[in-house]
């Protein structure tokens, strides 16, 4: 995507990101701090989020919050906690970037584990679902907010093996459309982004063997994760958008 914001895109704009302390969600939260963002960094490991808040503080930006929580054992209760701190942290929130997500070993549907199936689906589908619901109240509180969910090719077309991952993103779709169709005459926007093929350590479980260099990096595919975030998008809800439009999904060679 050909985007140029200006450099103050995101000022006055206050962010929650899960995931926020590698991968995209790591570089998204980066991204969002240098365009002027206020930012909640949600995600597992509590040390790679302190990592990320602090380089966001050397770099003189608006500092941002941490919250740790794991995804695969949250509640709704554990949600609505995280909804409530953030209620005495800031007036509303701006925007949402589910990103956080789970993939487990690429095998047929006829031998996924169980447990494998639950967790993937607790991450990809349950706690995200739990953590909008917990959210859109201080969501609907801001005059324009973005509400952006991370898909995947595969969970718009299936693909062989990839079982569980795949039918998660089908799912992070349905929610999106659902949402959308729900808050379309509210100020809130409702989207999901596919990131395409990424250099990053869920990619390299999926591809061991692929040339890493022919992928794109978590920076390059930032302009659509601005796009989404910033007014310029405003009018755009329901729409699920390729975050490299035309890559051929599988393998780089
Ligand atoms: P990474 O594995 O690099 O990062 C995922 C992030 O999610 C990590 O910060 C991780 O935390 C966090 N996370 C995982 N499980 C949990 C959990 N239980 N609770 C809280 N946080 C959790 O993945 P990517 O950056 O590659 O992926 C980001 C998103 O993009 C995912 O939704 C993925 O499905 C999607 N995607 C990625 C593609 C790619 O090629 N990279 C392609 C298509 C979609 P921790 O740091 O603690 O591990």
């Amino acid at each position: 995507m050909h985007y140029h914001p200006k450099s103050d895109l995101l000022n006055n704009r206050i962010i929650l990101i899960t995931g926020a302390g590698d991968g995209i969600g790591r570089e998204a939260a980066l991204t969002y701090a240098r365009f002027g963002a206020q930012l909640i960094l949600l995600g597992r490991t509590e040390s790679k989020l302190a990592s990320v808040q602090q380089e966001i503080a050397a770099r003189n930006l608006r500092p941002a919050f941490i919250y740790a929580l794991d995804l695969l054992t949250a509640s709704q209760q554990d949600c609505q906690r995280v909804a409530d701190q953030i209620a005495q942290w800031v007036p509303h929130l701006d925007g949402v970037l589910h990103n956080a997500g789970l993939l487990t070993e690429i095998t047929p549907m006829a031998e996924i584990q169980l447990q494998d199936w639950m967790n993937v689906m607790q991450v990809n589908v349950n706690a995200t679902f739990m953590l909008t619901q917990a959210l859109l109240p201080l969501m609907l509180k801001s005059a324009s907010s973005s509400l952006v969910f991370t898909t995947s090719s595969v969970g718009r077309e299936g693909r062989s093996g990839w079982g569980a991952y795949a039918v998660s993103k089908f799912a992070t779709e349905g929610m999106m459309q659902v949402l959308a169709e729900e808050h379309k005459h509210t100020g809130l926007r409702v989207n999901c982004i596919n990131p395409g093929g990424t250099r990053t350590s869920m990619r390299a479980s999926a591809f061991p063997d692929e040339n890493k260099d022919k992928l794109k990096t978590p920076a390059d595919i930032m302009p659509l994760y601005l796009y989404l975030m910033g007014d310029d998008s405003r009018r755009k809800t329901g729409i699920s958008f390729d975050a490299q439009p035309g890559r051929k999904a599988g393998p780089a060679e």
